[in-house]
């Protein structure tokens, strides 16, 4: 079901660009006339610095070599200028005719004729020329027919003559051109975001799975960092300083597969994950290595790119192979890893060498791990439910039992002091009177003598029964010990209270609690005195009355 939904979403993603990205050519026409070059030379030696040819050579001059492909010309190795031209199509007119193109690792002039029309980075030094830069360059309106050339520098041994997307239209389509080729990091940054916050919630739910979801999250946030210096809208200085920019943008591309070997290696079991370590450590090598060079001003981190691919490359094709034999033995977390550790270098090559710009993709795979967290913690959370409610049922249980006699289910005598606190209270507080009962059954040592323990068990229930069918919410029934019963009347006088007693007593002489056996018992009451009474001395006065009805006959109700 997961992998359907990031199929699913990848599908998606690929079908918008798609139409987004023809929609893009059709605004603006691609150069596609002859183009010629020059490579310069100083008597057959290539120059290493810059090269000035100003005024530009006409086209038609015979020092122009054709260029049948423009953007990929056979560059012998050391040189660092180079001339392209073209002439301008004639058969169309703009009202702001617009430039579009792409240079990678590059400075570029452009002239129109002999004019220079656009100057980007300083020839002959390293600044600001770094990474992939987009150009808008605006053309005067009567460009039609007109020469226009490429005078290009770089440093880097492989990037000299690398153009891309170069075409001319209006200048808001090209502006919206470039906004619809970065269309999939558009997509993926709002992704990538919900995704963190998705984390989140799992963060709390997995407490076990934190420092997997943490280099998660610290993946996600260096590919976010990674699309964000990688869009052609924030390329403008101002926004972000551009050489740093440029310095995320590397450093994010090199962390991406580190992280991606330390988030397995939270995954796999110990024994496997001292290899990850091993791997993490070389990548962090290669990384730390480029970086000092970058210090020493010696552009390492772009020129080691392509090594660092193929070699990250194969720690990854490692890190997949680990996560597949433990997939294998059940381990989903592993399984869920898989395709996007198999995936990151294929989309990061193709983003380097191929230049096919699909890499933001990735965030297709991490939405898979991140949909299974969240149905692994959606599944705890049901779990943590589960095990909450049963923990509650117990605990009500353990607190029933422990305020309730399990013989005869009134409250056991270790509530007789809570429930007069809070009757005494009430009364003391309202004014209205309090009467307490205190039940003692006649002979009952006799019945279980006679008839068994059990048979004076069930006489037990029985009463206990009885008085609660003559019981409301007025009154509190507990067993104070044996075959002795209290019950607090609240709102009762004295003589109402009698009553009340006189009633049950004579209830249970009705009653065949024992078939062989009448069962009767004493009702001995007393009254509370309001403040100046206590708690003890209301106590005291019911045993006293009662003692005073077994004194004189028993099965009778005496009051204080
Ligand atoms: P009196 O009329 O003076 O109250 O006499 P009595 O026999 O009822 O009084 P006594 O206090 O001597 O006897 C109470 C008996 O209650 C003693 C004890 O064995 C019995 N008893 C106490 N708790 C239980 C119980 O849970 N079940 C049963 N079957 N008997 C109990
Ligand atoms: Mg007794
Ligand atoms: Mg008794």
């Amino acid at each position: 079901m997961l992998r359907n939904l990031a199929a699913a979403f990848c599908l998606l993603l690929l079908l918008l660009q798609g139409l987004l990205c023809p929609m893009a050519c059709c605004a603006a026409e691609p150069l596609s006339g002859g183009w010629k070059y020059i490579l310069p030379q100083v008597s057959g030696r290539p120059i290493a610095g810059p090269v000035f040819i100003t005024p530009v050579k006409p086209y038609d001059d015979p020092e122009w070599l054709p260029a049948p492909r423009p953007y990929s010309l056979p560059i012998p190795e050391g040189r660092t200028t180079l001339w392209l031209t073209t002439i301008l199509p004639t058969d169309s007119t703009y009202h702001h005719p617009t430039l579009a193109f792409a240079t990678v690792e590059q400075a570029v002039r452009v002239y129109m004729n002999a004019q220079l029309i656009y100057s980007y980075g300083a020839f002959g030094s390293e600044q600001n020329i770094y990474g992939l830069r987009w150009h808008l360059v605006e053309l005067p309106r009567n460009y039609q027919g007109k020469q226009l050339s490429f005078h290009l520098y770089t440093d880097h041994p492989r990037r000299l003559g690398l153009i891309e997307g170069l075409s001319i239209g209006e200048s808001n389509q090209q502006v919206g051109s470039l906004f619809r080729n970065d269309m999939l990091k558009w997509l993926a940054l709002p992704m990538s975001a919900l995704l963190l916050m998705i984390l989140l919630p799992c963060w709390q739910l997995l407490p076990r799975q934190r420092s997997f979801i943490l280099r998660l999250s610290l993946f996600l946030l260096v590919f976010s960092a990674w699309l964000v210096t990688g869009v052609a809208a924030f390329q403008e200085p101002g926004i972000i300083k551009m050489s740093t920019r440029d310095l995320i943008c590397l450093i994010s591309f090199y962390l991406m597969p580190i992280l991606l070997i330390l988030t397995a290696k939270e995954a796999l079991p110990p024994k496997r994950a001292r290899m990850m370590l091993i791997l993490t450590c070389l990548c962090s090598g290669v990384l730390v290595a480029a970086l000092v060079g970058e210090l020493m001003g010696k552009r390492l981190l772009d020129s080691w790119l392509e090594f660092y691919l193929f070699f990250s490359w194969f720690a990854l094709l490692a890190v997949a192979a680990c996560l597949d034999i433990e997939s294998r033995s059940g381990s989903e977390i592993c399984g869920s890893l898989i395709l996007p550790a198999a995936g990151l270098p294929v989309l990061q090559i193709a983003e380097i060498l191929a230049r096919v710009h699909i890499l933001p993709l990735i965030i297709c795979l991490w939405t898979l791990i991140v949909l299974w967290l969240l149905r692994h913690a959606l599944n705890e959370r049901q779990r943590l439910r589960i095990i909450n409610s049963s923990l509650e049922r117990s605990v009500a249980a353990a607190r029933e039992s422990a305020q309730i006699d399990a013989l005869t289910k009134c409250y056991n005598r270790g509530q007789l002091q809570d429930a007069l606190i809070h009757e005494t209270e009430i009364a003391n507080a309202t004014g209205a009177p309090l009467a307490l009962l205190m039940f003692d059954l006649d002979h009952f040592k006799s019945i279980n003598d006679t008839f068994g323990h059990d048979a004076g068990d069930q006489v037990l229930t029985g009463f206990a029964g009885l008085v609660r069918r003559h019981l409301d919410a007025r009154h509190t029934f507990i067993r104070y010990g044996g075959e002795e019963f209290m019950v607090t009347c609240r709102g009762f006088t004295l003589a109402e209270a009698a009553e009340f007693a006189d009633a049950i007593r004579a209830d249970l002489c009705l009653a065949v609690l024992l078939p062989e056996r009448q069962i009767t018992c004493s009702i001995g009451i007393s009254i509370w005195h309001g403040l100046e009474d206590s708690l003890a001395a209301f106590q005291k006065r019911a045993d006293h009355a009662l003692y005073q009805a077994k004194g004189t006959g028993r099965n009778k109700v005496v009051t204080e």
